[in-house]
């Protein structure tokens, strides 16, 4: 008989009862029609690792092809905790010479505190509060450097919130990419660096910090604002006369991960005329690394998605994740303008438009 290894929690394997109810939710099973490429092949190959029947390099294809979606998780009926196992397994697989290159050049630019604080002093250099606040905003590594104006409407919309342009990663990229524990160490502590609520543009550090501090202390943008019952302080927006049209994106690791998806919609529909764009709960491909690592496999998870948004006529299309505004900034050749809701509820508050 084969010897076991330690890599999975084998309370977490045993937990699947094979069932499949999770196949048609899995954007990666539903292109291929492949078992191995579906939750329960996946998990049915962690536990042929565990068992020492396959090696962790035979493992490697689909550990990597996994978006990491966690969509499998909201329709398990047995509450397979997906997310958790795929940390795992990219823990032990994806190590050495069996790490993506890009992932390791991700990974080496957010282990650089220096280079990722000054971004963040260099972007928001005007919005750094000096009073201390009971409400942190959480700057995002990459996100400070590609979308600056997200933090810096972040910190106009909500007075009460400050911010510390010093601060460092979440390790929400390190957690899913291989370096499990460095992840957890990491959101500990900016847990430390930021007193109080840690208010996040990012569905995704939402996700991973709220499982490492606890959901009390995390708060997403579109939860905050709603859960502070803000709502009637917004105005409609209008262009030509008429209410703008928004769709949005879900994030879905603020989706499925934090049950998020209620709220920023209810945000939307004050502000103009709402669209649900077909398939908005389903992953854009972004997947954190995932649009680096795979592009092939990333475009076409999102040409889908395209196709359907353009036949919305929207002038919006929202999101809810640093990651899902590069995708379809990116994608989107010729449609709508692709806006973080934390920026269209500042337009929102400055508009003049008719409540
Ligand atoms: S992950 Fe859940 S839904 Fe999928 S096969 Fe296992 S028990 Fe069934
Ligand atoms: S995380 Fe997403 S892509 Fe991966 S198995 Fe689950 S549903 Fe499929």
């Amino acid at each position: 008989m084969s010897e076991e290894k330690n890599i999975f929690t084998q309370e977490l394997l045993d937990r699947c009862i094979s069932c499949g109810y999770c196949l048609p939710a899995c954007p990666t099973y539903e292109i291929t029609k492949d078992e191995a490429s579906s939750p329960r092949g996946r998990i049915n190959i962690m536990r042929a690792v565990q068992k020492n029947e396959l090696t962790l390099f035979e493992s490697l294809e689909q550990s990597s092809y996994c978006l990491g979606c966690r969509a499998c998780e909201v329709v398990c009926p047995a509450g397979v905790e997906y997310g958790l196992m795929l940390e795992e397994w990219r823990d032990a697989a994806w190590q050495g010479k069996n790490r993506p290159l890009i992932v390791k050049l991700l990974l080496f630019a957010a282990n650089r505190r220096v280079f990722v604080r000054l971004m963040g002093l260099f972007n928001l250099r005007n919005y750094k509060k000096s009073k201390q606040q009971s409400v942190s905003l959480m700057l995002g590594c990459f996100e400070r450097g590609l979308f600056p104006g997200v933090s810096k409407s972040s910190l106009k919309v909500f007075d009460q919130v400050s911010s510390n342009p010093a601060q460092g990663c979440c390790g929400a990229l390190h957690a899913h990419n291989g370096e499990l524990e460095r992840g957890q160490e990491l959101a500990r502590e900016l847990g430390d660096q930021l007193p109080g609520t840690i208010l996040t543009t990012s569905g995704g550090c939402a996700a991973h910090l709220s499982s490492v501090l606890g959901k009390d202390r995390v708060k997403e943008v579109s939860q905050y604002f709603f859960e502070n019952e803000m709502l009637d302080s917004l105005n409609e927006i209008t262009k030509n006369g008429k209410k703008i049209k928004i769709g949005l994106q879900d994030s879905c690791h603020l989706r499925n991960g934090l049950g998020i998806f209620k709220e920023p919609r209810e945000i939307l529909k004050r502000i103009g005329e709402y669209q649900e764009v077909p398939g908005a709960a389903e992953c854009c491909g972004a997947a954190g690394s995932y649009a680096l690592v795979r592009p092939k496999d990333s475009k076409e998870i999102v040409s889908k998605k395209i196709s359907e948004i353009s036949k919305l006529e929207l002038d919006y299309l929202v999101t809810v994740n640093p990651g899902c505004q590069r995708q379809m900034q990116t994608s989107i050749k010729k449609g709508p303008k692709v806006i973080h809701i934390v920026e269209l509820i500042e337009m929102s508050l400055q508009s003049k438009g008719s409540k």
